[in-house]
């Protein structure tokens, strides 16, 4: 058992700090949450001296096998190479405060099984398998001239993606990322920044396809996953059903507006696109992909202003590739300029959780959780910049009451 003192937990439930608050863990949960000293003559003490103490954050949108920056290649290297820097990946994520990613497309079972087994540490990893792309999509990695048959794609690790089309088709490969232990369903929706040959205006999947994963998601007592920027898409994909929303750089008010009506969460990665404008062009991303990158990241910040006001719940997502991924934190920062210090954090939070359907058991500091927690020097409700800096300021962070990291002295 461990009791941590004196912490100004910020409660993410009410919306408001509270100091002077005790935690007590045992096991790999928090059994008590507590405005008065707990009395336990077995714990382990650590006396937090009015640090902030915050639940373990979540990532709603990596590719924690995005180990370079252009996914053609990427989908090249061999397995074993994919699987080492995966983990190396996630154990950064892990020591940056996030205790908790969803992989929208990548991450396999296996990974999950070996971080249970403890052969590397990082998040929680809630996955889809491979997403789901139509011929010429966003997991359509060929250039123009590549004719080869898309059976290639889904044998490889280093591969977000699957090609299908047709309903049929669809049906098959959400019961086969299913029954390979995907926990919900990817698709992509529309055109990208990261593939060769889809314009971002472009439509993917017809309605059709988009219904027949949405039924077998629900068959599986799951959701579907959309990658989406335009507000045609977007309209196209709530009306179809689609519960999470990745992206939506060119969502309207009246769209967010629906798709808050329809239980729908949105999933903005705003960093992901000033990432790839400042090096994704030094980091091997091709032309065609670079070209596109403003068409989505200046509309970024007046998205967050749009869903806000829509009422349409934001969890925090990033979507970085390769050697990006150093920058996942500054979310909070790019998030900060348009929306109040509570809700971004809410966004890492309370709301990912919700996303995630793991609400009560991350995301939260209360009594059933896990004891996912992280503390911070200073209060990143004045300065989010403290949650940067690849955990810098996060002298202790703790994963299923397992202390991951501690700098405290
Ligand atoms: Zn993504």
């Amino acid at each position: 058992m461990i009791i941590l003192e004196n912490a100004t937990l910020i409660d993410v439930l009410a919306g408001e700090p509270r100091p002077g608050t005790h935690v007590l863990i045992e096991g790999d949960t928090i059994r008590e949450v507590s405005a008065r000293p707990i009395a336990s003559a077995a714990a382990q003490r650590l006396d937090l001296r009015g640090r902030t103490l915050l639940p373990g954050l979540i990532d709603a949108h990596v590719h924690v096998v995005a180990t370079t920056a252009n996914l053609a290649q990427n989908a090249l290297l061999p397995d074993a190479l994919i699987a080492h820097r995966a983990a190396g990946i996630m154990r950064e994520m892990l020591h940056r405060g996030f205790t908790t990613v969803r992989d929208l497309g990548g991450a396999t079972l296996g990974l999950r099984l070996a971080w249970e087994e403890g052969l590397f540490e990082g998040p929680r990893l809630v996955l889809c398998g491979k997403a789901l792309s139509q011929t010429g999509g966003h997991s359509d990695f060929r250039g123009r001239h590549d004719t080869r048959g898309t059976g290639f794609f889904e044998a490889r690790l280093g591969m977000l993606g699957r090609i299908v089309d047709g309903e049929a088709e669809v049906r098959r490969a959400c019961r086969e990322e299913i029954k390979a232990g995907a926990d919900y369903i990817k698709v992509m929706a529309n055109g990208g920044v990261a593939s060769p040959v889809d314009p971002i205006a472009f439509l993917g999947f017809s309605e059709g396809e988009l219904r027949a994963a949405v039924e077998e998601a629900r068959m599986a007592q799951t959701y579907v996953a959309a990658h989406l920027y335009t507000d045609e898409a977007i309209s196209r994909a709530v009306r179809c059903g689609v519960l999470s929303l990745e992206h939506c750089n060119l969502i309207t008010e009246e769209t967010a507006r629906v798709a808050a009506a329809a239980g729908c969460i949105a999933c903005p990665t705003l960093v992901t696109y000033e990432a790839l404008k400042e090096e994704g062009a030094a980091l091997g991303l091709g032309p065609e992909s670079v070209a596109k990158i403003d068409t989505v990241r200046v509309a970024g910040l007046h998205s967050l202003e749009v869903m806000s006001r829509a009422g349409l719940t934001m969890a925090f997502g990033t979507d970085l590739l390769g050697p990006m991924h150093r920058h996942q934190s500054e979310e909070f920062v790019i998030r900060r300029r348009v929306l109040p210090a509570m809700e971004v954090i809410r966004s890492a939070t309370l709301y990912a959780a919700k996303l995630l359907r793991m609400e009560g058991r991350i995301g939260v500091v209360a009594e059933g959780a896990f004891a996912d927690l992280v503390v911070v020097e200073g209060d990143p409700l004045q300065d989010m910049a403290l949650l940067t800096h690849q955990g810098a300021h996060m002298p202790l962070i703790m994963q299923g009451g397992r202390a991951v990291k501690n700098a405290l002295r």
